[in-house]
């Protein structure tokens, strides 16, 4: 029975108090977006602890992101108060998996004090390995085997389990494989991939240790079940026993990480690995109006691929789904960026809108329009703060400071800022340290002894040593952050920077930023560890900002207000997923698609453009077949935004564009076939309209004809309702590059500006 005052469990439907009480045996919670299944598995960790069944210590919870994981906490706390304190074992897969590796490092040839690398180092490394055995980088590249490698780490192949199946260069793979895990070992090192691989030969070689976490964890929850890759299922399987009091929830509809190997066998496998399981479905959606909730089931309901299940809402308030159409990326940024603006006069908080990209090279021109207009965005995830090369060099410092078996960080900051330590010496201390088997550190040591590297390089080097011992004592007395600093100042990196005038300033900047980020956390180990962890950075989620995320990014969150810019073929779905044989690619992205929608609470805004630059080049696109998915009572078709729209019900749409041009491709509509294009306009204006080039069938053309029909010319005076007074520089059919007076050279549409 609850305790007397449990209020956590108030409001909770009967389903989902069920799937909340039975703590004891295996569940299984199966339910569909916006049901709960986050909340259920953060009520009942407060209730296993409000109970007294467990302690905190004794509860393993997994989440999929960092940050989930700290809204779990926050949540938990705030239910039961500070008891919540001491989950020491809720994290992701990751995060906990290295905590355990620290514990028993030495059981796979590590020190406690391994360090994890990031992909750049991981692809360095690997590209030495190929050079070393003569293979050709160029068409067996690092990255790829980079990938493969983690590939094969997420099905939980040791290079001794490799099956024979799998291969790189031509019968090298597995050679290749286990030459590198043992290189990662003399660096006192492991990839990402290895937490997991490293913490399943603990386990399953060492009996006791398995024993004694099997023991430990009275409870484990899991979210977003549908998730896990094998070598994650392994895992959980390896600390859970057959009577295991194991709770997983997930939705086989939102599985969207089948290409890094996870698998939705998983939830069905479920129910054989855990005899009487209980299965517990959820039905009602609480997140969602009726309108988002029946656009996004009428789309996933074109998956062959389900389980199928029911989701329902009492919600019937709410806007239909809003799908537009623009000319090209820039007008949809503008067109977003303007709503965002109009959004927040009525009230909403930026915080409260988000932006989700299937791709991150979609999130350049969002960026740049909402900078433009001082709209406060952050980027969760994305181009990553950690991944800038400044931030780099400082986490290199560190990581040498805290173990000088780290060559890869020696490597990159030796010479970094100059010192006068050349390429060449660096590689001669490398290959000494290698034919030595010691690490670059010791053998700088030893060189600057003897008379291998010139007089002036070892007085360089000298000088870098006697830095860094120096360096690592103060790391005992002073706290990491200030150490940091200390270490970026006598380094001489600040300064070169600072004598950078192009991009010194923002450099300094995001170091700073570092510094200051690095407060939040105990120890420097705490921290790196951190670094490396990190998949879901959310710098300014404190602040109110508008969230810009990539849709994988966004699972398990919600938003009032969800912008789902780029819906076109070979942006969304993926042209990888197209090319792809069978289906099971395209399914994965319109699971994607499903997620997408049901992030939102009140309004989902679907938009697609005619033009694209992808990768620096200029293409006509389609609108994704998504967006022909999508039952029609419950979306909109909209275009009062100038701009353009072949809309489902075009006719209708048609006649309310009095003085807009139109473009882009029919679909859906009665009287056009998909892909048609059309161009149409009411306006006496747009001579290029007229003039548009129409292809036939399958094909999108909706571009003007360059050469006819502009009566613009260089040196035109114009006027623009935002840009104000100009002079046109360059036509480009019905696009004028014009140099406004105050806001500078900007492309414009030519119906936009007045001749003045
Ligand atoms: P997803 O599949 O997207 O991860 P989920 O099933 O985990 O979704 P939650 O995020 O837990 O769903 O819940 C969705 C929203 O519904 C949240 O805002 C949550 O607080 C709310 N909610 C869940 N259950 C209830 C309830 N019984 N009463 C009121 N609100 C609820
Ligand atoms: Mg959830």
């Amino acid at each position: 029975a609850p305790p007397p005052g449990a209020d956590y469990l108030e409001g909770l439907n009967p389903e989902q108090r069920r799937a909340v009480e039975t703590t004891e045996g295996p569940v299984l919670v199966l339910a569909g977006a916006g049901t709960g299944k986050t909340r259920v598995l953060t009520t009942r960790l407060a209730h296993i602890l409000a109970t007294g069944r467990a302690r905190p210590w004794e509860l393993l919870a997994v989440t999929f992101t960092n940050k989930a994981a700290r809204e779990m906490r926050e949540r938990i706390t705030h239910l039961i108060g500070p008891s919540a304190e001491g989950l020491r074992w809720l994290g992701t897969f990751h995060s906990i998996a290295a905590q355990i590796l620290r514990r028993h490092a030495e059981l796979v040839g590590l020190k406690s004090s391994f360090t994890i690398l990031d992909t750049d180092d991981q692809e360095r490394l690997i590209k030495q390995l190929l050079e070393a055995e003569n293979i050709d980088t160029k068409r067996w590249t690092p990255r790829s085997l980079a990938g493969l490698i983690d590939h094969w780490k997420n099905r939980g192949w040791t290079p001794e389990k490799l099956p024979t199946t799998e291969d790189f260069a031509n019968g090298r793979g597995q050679k290749l494989y286990a030459a590198y895990q043992a290189r990662l070992v003399t660096l006192n090192a492991c990839d990402f991939g290895d937490l997991l691989l490293h913490n399943l030969t603990i386990l399953s070689q060492n009996a006791d240790v398995a024993e004694e976490y099997r023991r430990r964890f009275r409870y484990i929850l899991v979210d977003e079940y549908q998730d896990t890759n094998v070598a994650q299922y392994l895992w959980l399987r390896l600390l859970t026993s057959s009577t295991g009091n194991v709770c997983c929830v997930g939705d086989d509809d939102q599985s969207i990480y089948g290409w890094r190997g996870a698998e939705v066998d998983n939830i069905l496998r479920f129910e054989r690995d855990f005899p009487g399981a209980k299965v517990i479905r959820l039905e009602r959606n609480y997140r969602s109006t009726k309108h988002i909730l029946g656009a996004a089931s009428g789309l996933i309901a074109a998956n062959r691929d389900r389980l199928g299940k029911t989701l329902w809402t009492e919600d019937d308030s709410g806007d239909k789904v809003k799908v537009r159409g623009v000319w090209d990326g820039e007008a949809e940024a503008r067109l977003i960026a303007d709503e965002i603006e109009t959004a927040r006069r009525s009230g909403l908080r930026y915080k409260d809108m988000s932006v989700l990209v299937r791709a991150s090279f979609q999130m350049r021109a969002f960026e740049e329009r909402l900078v433009m207009l001082a709209i406060p965005y952050a980027v969760i995830g994305g181009p990553r703060f950690f991944e800038r090369a400044e931030i780099r060099d400082a986490h290199a410092y560190l990581r040498l400071i805290q173990s000088e078996d780290d060559d890869l960080a020696f490597e990159r900051i030796v010479n970094t800022p100059k010192r006068g330590v050349g390429d060449t010496s660096v590689q001669k201390i490398l290959q000494i340290a290698r034919a030595q088997g010691v690490s670059a550190m010791t053998a700088v040591r030893a060189l600057i002894g003897s008379d291998e590297l010139q007089a002036r390089t070892r007085t360089a080097l000298s000088n870098f040593v006697r830095d860094l011992d120096r360096w690592r004592a103060q790391a005992q007395q002073v706290r990491h952050w200030e150490l940091a600093e200390t270490v970026l100042e006598e380094s001489g990196y600040v300064d070169m920077q600072r004598a950078d005038r192009a991009t010194g300033q923002t450099r300094l900047d995001n170091l700073k930023e570092l510094v200051q980020s690095m407060q939040a956390f105990d120890s420097l180990t705490a921290y790196l560890e951190h670094v490396s962890l990190v998949l879901d950075l959310d710098r300014g989620a404190g602040e109110d900002a508008v969230q810009i995320m990539t849709l994988h990014g966004a699972k398990g969150l919600e938003f009032p207000l969800v912008f789902l810019p780029g819906w076109e073929e070979g942006v969304f779905p993926s042209q990888r997923s197209i090319d792809e044989k069978g289906e099971k690619g395209l399914e994965e992205e319109r699971r994607l698609a499903y997620v997408g929608v049901t992030r939102a609470k009140r309004e989902a805004r679907i938009s697609f453009a005619a033009n694209r630059q992808v990768y620096g080049r200029w293409t006509s696109q389609l609108p994704s077949r998504f967006v022909d998915e999508l039952p029609l009572d419950h979306v909109e078709a909209q275009s009062d935004t100038g701009y353009y729209g072949a809309q489902p019900g075009l006719k209708e749409a048609k006649s309310r564009w009095d003085d807009a041009p139109t473009f882009g491709a029919g679909y859906s509509s009665p009287g056009w076939k998909r892909g048609q294009a059309f161009a149409a306009s009411q306006s006496p204006r747009p001579a290029y309209a007229r003039n548009a080039v129409i292809e036939g069938e399958g094909r999108l053309i909706a571009t003007a004809d360059p050469a006819a029909g502009s009566s613009w010319s260089r040196g035109d005076r114009v006027f623009h309702q935002k840009f104000g007074y100009g002079a046109v520089r360059a036509v480009e059919g019905n696009k004028l590059l014009v140099a406004f007076d105050k806001a500078g050279e900007k492309k414009v549409i030519d119906t936009f500006v007045e001749r003045v």
